[in-house]
């Protein structure tokens, strides 16, 4: 049965001891900036988020969610509510066969979710290891490494509607997975939350080693457990600790370019590194602004992480604006060596898009 919102609903008016006003994102965010959230709370059960977003419709504030705050680039004081998924539960079934289904609540840290599946010998997300943040949020931009994305183990999501409050499944087919993409970005972007993931993993699984020469470092026959063990240890040697250096991960998105434009750029930078991608091709960003000189450049206290020029880094208590400047400095000297235009991934907070409010 769907349940509903009621504007009256005692819920809704009890919600408001929970909100804080005028709090700082700066622990909520791993670049860390500094900027203030209007309201704030937490979200610990389904109970609890039907109560903040009738106390945000009820007083048509827009509604933003954070996970682990680390895929977002907060560059202004975010209006409205902030609520923060601790949503936390994970339940397994086995079925008949090779499958096991795996529920997890949307809160519950996705690296540990990863853990969990490998200690039980359950393959499918073990390349997806040590990538932070939430298992809510993992969908939101269908996340991908070594060769795996979140789209082919998400069997449904399980979303809540902003306005209504309505909680329903949607089938990972449906859900516009694309390279870094899904519709959470795009048309439902505000209007559902996800809520929880329900992922199809198998007791019986083919590694996938063909990607970021991974077969290369493994010792002796690879085994599901080695394989987490390698990514584990691959990511810490590449990546900065958000906990030590401010960063999201990867800045931007690997671009995507047709054939000729594919072959004009490698004909004339034969180490060019792409991937073969639909009809055309995936340049590696990275190699792109290695390659334009920008690997281990330090502005204004924000920079390009020395070990991987994909991760822009914020070494600083700076606020966003100068990080807004080397990105568009990066963009602009990439694209007049290239003719390639970089697209950001994390998404900008606050964004206008983003609300619970509908008016009639
Ligand atoms: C060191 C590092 C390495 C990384 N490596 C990778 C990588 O290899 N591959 C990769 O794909 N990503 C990577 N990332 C990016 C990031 O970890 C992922 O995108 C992750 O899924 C973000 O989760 P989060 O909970 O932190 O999301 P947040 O940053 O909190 O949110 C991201 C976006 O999703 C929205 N959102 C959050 N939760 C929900 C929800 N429950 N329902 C609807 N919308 C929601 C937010 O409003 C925001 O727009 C990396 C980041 C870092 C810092």
């Amino acid at each position: 049965m769907k349940m509903r919102f009621n504007i009256t609903d005692f819920a809704a008016v009890q919600a408001e001891e929970s909100i804080q006003e005028q709090v700082s994102l700066a622990k909520y965010n791993t670049f860390r900036f500094d900027y203030l959230a209007e309201f704030l709370a937490t979200a610990t059960d389904l109970e609890s988020l039907k109560a903040l977003l009738a106390w945000a419709k009820h007083f048509k504030q827009p509604i933003t969610m954070i996970g682990g705050g680390s895929n977002v680039l907060i560059a202004a004081d975010v209006p409205g509510l902030v609520i923060i998924n601790r949503l936390t539960g994970i339940s397994a079934r086995e079925q008949a066969g090779n499958q096991v289904s795996l529920t997890v609540a949307s809160g519950e840290n996705w690296h540990q979710v990863v853990e969990h599946a490998v200690t039980q010998h359950w393959f499918g997300i073990e390349n997806l290891a040590l990538i932070p943040g939430t298992a809510g949020a993992a969908p939101v931009q269908n996340i991908g490494a070594y060769g795996v994305e979140i789209k082919d183990v998400i069997a449904r999501v399980q979303v809540i509607n902003t306005t209504t409050g309505d909680v329903y499944w949607i089938t990972g087919h449906d859900c516009g997975f694309a390279y870094r993409d899904s519709h959470f970005k795009g048309v439902w972007k505000g209007s559902l939350l996800i809520t929880a993931i329900e992922l199809s993993l198998k007791k019986q699984g083919v590694l996938q080693l063909n990607y970021g020469g991974l077969s290369e470092r493994i010792e002796g026959i690879p085994s599901l457990e080695s394989v987490f063990n390698l990514v584990c240890q691959v990511r810490s040697e590449k990546l900065p600790d958000p906990l030590a250096i401010g960063n999201a991960g990867s800045f931007f998105k690997n671009p995507i370019v047709d054939q000729k434009h594919h072959d004009a750029l490698k004909a004339q930078y034969p180490s060019l590194v792409s991937f073969p991608f639909e009809a055309g091709y995936k340049l590696a960003a990275g190699w792109l602004i290695d390659q334009a000189g920008w690997k281990g450049k330090v502005f204004q206290g924000v920079g390009v992480y020395d070990k991987q020029a994909l991760v822009l880094v914020n070494y600083s208590e700076s606020l966003a604006d100068s990080l807004l400047d080397l990105e568009a400095q990066i963009k602009l000297s990439v694209n007049d060596k290239y003719g390639v235009l970089l697209e950001r991934e994390p998404v900008q907070l606050p964004q206008s898009a983003y609300s619970s409010v509908e008016v009639g």
